[in-house]
């Protein structure tokens, strides 16, 4: 049967609204969630009301964020032999778009878990497995960080979340008496409006309890799981994250800086021979403890051992692929 031709794949598009520069007249190509107007020609900036209130965290300025990076260097005892070698290539800066919401929570559950006993003594002694059933419930008030775009990926993104859940809302500036000028490089606006979040804060928070109580309950089933998530202030803020980007005996690395206090949110870094060395060597032992686990657990049968050996095993992999990765992460 001839088939009707395939449509064509949809085209990558982004409204463009056209704008005009009202101190000199040049045309200005925006977005529908611009909300810093740039005029590349006088350099006149504009803040523009999405309809709903933006705050603004004040971004340290680069030289003071440059000024970090090379005093975090030199006390690095991995690094600090190689800052004349280093190069910074890059240094970019970013405000990115995060939904603050402060949610009271309250939640009941019923779920079981396994008990393992052993019961009565001399030839009679046995391990009796048992399901038992628990129940519980709590509550909280908590504050939680959401990227305001879908999909940003840059370094130091979720770490920046987890530095705006900390702040105090009192060093908030309204982002219509932000002073702009300064900061044009690259505002990010929001991609979704503050009404969407209480439904997105209530998704995620009542996921995160859920997963803590299996954790701390050790539970190894959810018959039933009750969440009410009540979301009591959402602000739209725009956080600055720096990311410096350096080189060092033909690599490149990057370190992302929260803008706002200037602390180091994730840092890829080289890994030098010492680590290859520690991580290679640790990938061997282990590798060589899960060989002789296995060996002991195929002639005892026991399933305990088995289980080491394989945990060898995968922590060799583990290390190996962080000695052979050349990248280690550190926060
Ligand atoms: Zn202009």
């Amino acid at each position: 049967m001839p088939q009707p031709p395939a449509p064509p794949p949809p085209e990558e598009e982004e409204i463009v609204e056209h704008f005009e520069c009202p101190n000199c007249g040049a045309p200005i190509e925006i977005t529908p969630d611009t909300l810093v107007i740039v005029c590349k020609y006088c350099g006149y900036t504009e803040f523009r009301d999405p309809g709903y209130d933006v705050y603004v965290l004040k971004a340290l300025d680069k030289a003071e964020i440059e000024r970090r990076f090379w005093e975090r260097m030199k006390k690095d005892p991995d690094m600090s032999p190689y800052v004349g070698e280093i190069q910074i290539t890059d240094i970019t800066f970013i405000y990115a778009p995060f939904y603050l919401a402060n949610y009271d929570a309250e939640w009941y559950y019923i779920g079981e878990k396994t008990k393992t006993e052993v019961q009565g003594s001399g030839k009679n002694t046995r391990v009796v497995t048992k399901i038992i059933k628990v129940r519980g419930s709590g509550s909280e008030s908590g504050r939680i960080a959401i990227p305001g775009r879908r999909y940003v990926e840059e370094l130091g993104m979720k770490e920046l979340g987890d530095a705006i859940e900390q702040i105090d809302e009192k060093s908030l500036i309204p982002a219509k008496e932000y002073n702009w000028e300064r900061y044009i490089e690259t505002v990010l606006g929001f991609d979704y409006e503050p009404r969407e979040v209480p439904q997105m804060v209530k998704d995620i928070v009542a996921e995160d309890i859920k997963k803590r109580i299996y954790r701390e309950k050790n539970l190894t089933r959810m018959l039933a799981f009750l969440c009410r998530v009540k979301t009591k202030s959402v602000k739209a803020i725009l956080a600055p994250i720096y990311v410096i980007t350096y080189k060092l005996r033909g690599g490149i690395y990057g370190i992302a800086f929260s803008g706002f206090d200037g602390k180091q949110l994730v840092a890829m870094e080289p890994v030098f021979t010492k680590h290859m060395i520690q991580y290679t060597a640790g990938a061997a032992t282990l590798a060589s403890l899960g060989a002789a686990a296995t060996a002991i657990a195929a002639a005892v049968h026991e399933g305990y051992i088995l289980i080491v050996s394989l945990l060898g095993l995968l922590g060799a992999f583990y290390l190996m692929h962080k000695a052979v990765g050349g990248v280690r992460f550190e926060h």
